[in-house]
């Protein structure tokens, strides 16, 4: 075995372990845990700078925060979504009794085909959910202008895109309102946790009631809301590491720059860009295989793991192939060739704080043989 330690793709990034800890003993002090905490309010307000954007409200995770913006925005009837995304994009919209409508992917991007969403909307169409995967933004402009035509309201699932910029722009500030991840294996973590940004104040504060039962005051409840609350320990792990943010990206920038190096002449394996024009988080190593490469993307993913490489097929098969989608809308597979050819080509690599120039330059030797070996 190559390497003794496995390498996960996913590995939590811990900034500043006594920074946590002093934030978190304060809170012991206070015997302030959650609801509406100071760490939360600070977390909330250093996103909102950080970010370029008014209002945001943390959550407890941001499948809640898809489901609370969903219901603040009246999404019904159907939701355009992409399938080819983490399931909880759609599960979010079927959760809420709307019928999620998948919509195929740009190759090049792996983001929303604006032509195929166009293709997707039907009279009881409500709303687009773009996804900016791999934290490369979908095609914003071109979602928003579909969107204008037919009087659709447009969300993004940013989960994969905090400190992405979009023509220079943070993402945070587009469609009606966006929704980041801080789940434990995403770029910026604060254990469970996510947010909705938005420049809508209005959109805000029904937001925030949602968050909290829809409680307007001590006695007052003015929606139907849910629990969506952060607690104190999550925003405190959040706001650690956004004030070490640029350790985490030098992190990433650092590897993403050895896969490059390291991956540019293996025949069958392309690694996906990005925009050198705009910032981006490199929290995701994603390689497509084909058939020059001479196993198959599986029998890769094995070899890999063998050597405790924890490669990882994301979003393979694709949320059309998996329950309940499957069942309730078995002939989408026809409609969507790109997300298909995609979800079987893609496999993402390990990188992060835990992973080291010299481990990936091993990792890509370790595939540069694995291709060599029929
Ligand atoms: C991680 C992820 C989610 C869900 O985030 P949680 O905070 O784990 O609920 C939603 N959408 C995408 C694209 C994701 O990658």
């Amino acid at each position: 075995m190559i390497f003794t330690n496995p390498l996960h793709v996913g590995r939590p990034n811990i900034t500043d372990r006594e920074a946590y800890l002093k934030l978190v003993s304060d809170m012991l002090e206070r015997r302030w845990l959650t609801n509406d905490g100071p760490l939360v309010k600070r977390f909330e307000e250093n996103l909102a700078k950080y970010l370029g954007v008014p209002h945001v409200v943390a959550m407890c995770n941001a499948t809640i925060a898809l489901e609370i913006a969903a219901r603040a925005l009246n999404f019904e009837g159907e939701v355009i979504v992409p399938s080819y995304t983490f399931v909880a994009t759609a599960h979010a919209v079927h959760w809420q009794g709307i019928t999620p409508v998948f919509a195929d992917i740009d190759p090049r991007t792996h983001c929303l085909d604006p032509d195929s969403v166009r293709r997707c909307i039907t009279p009881k169409t409500s709303g687009v959910i773009g996804v900016h995967l791999w934290g490369t933004p979908a095609p914003v402009e071109e979602l928003q202008a579909v969107c204008d035509e037919h009087g659709l309201r447009l969300m993004f699932d940013a989960a994969h895109a905090f400190g992405v910029t979009h023509g220079g722009r943070r993402i945070g500030g587009f469609g009606r309102c966006e929704v980041f991840s801080f789940h434990a294996t995403k770029f910026l973590n604060s254990i469970e946790g996510g947010a909705v940004a938005t420049h809508d104040g209005e959109l805000a504060e029904k937001i925030r009631l949602m968050r909290n039962f829809g409680f307007q005051g001590f006695d007052n409840v003015v929606y139907a809301g849910t629990n969506g609350k952060m607690t104190e320990v999550c925003a405190a792990m959040g706001i650690v590491n956004l004030e070490n943010v640029d350790q985490i990206l030098d992190a990433n920038r650092v590897n993403y720059q050895a896969y490059v190096n390291g991956l540019a002449n293996i025949p069958g394996i392309k690694l996906y860009t990005f925009n050198s024009n705009e910032q981006n988080n490199f929290q995701y190593i994603v390689v497509e295989v084909d058939d020059r490469f001479g196993v198959s993307r599986d029998e890769l993913v094995a070899a890999l793991t063998r050597e405790n490489v924890l490669a990882r097929k994301y979003f393979w098969p694709g949320t059309h192939k998996m329950e309940p989608y499957r069942r309730l809308f078995p002939w989408v597979d026809r409609l969507l060739p790109e997300t298909n050819r995609i979800a079987g080509r893609v496999v993402v690599l390990p990188t992060g704080m835990q992973v080291k120039p010299d481990d990936v330059e091993r990792i890509c030797a370790l595939i540069a043989d694995i291709g060599k070996m029929r």
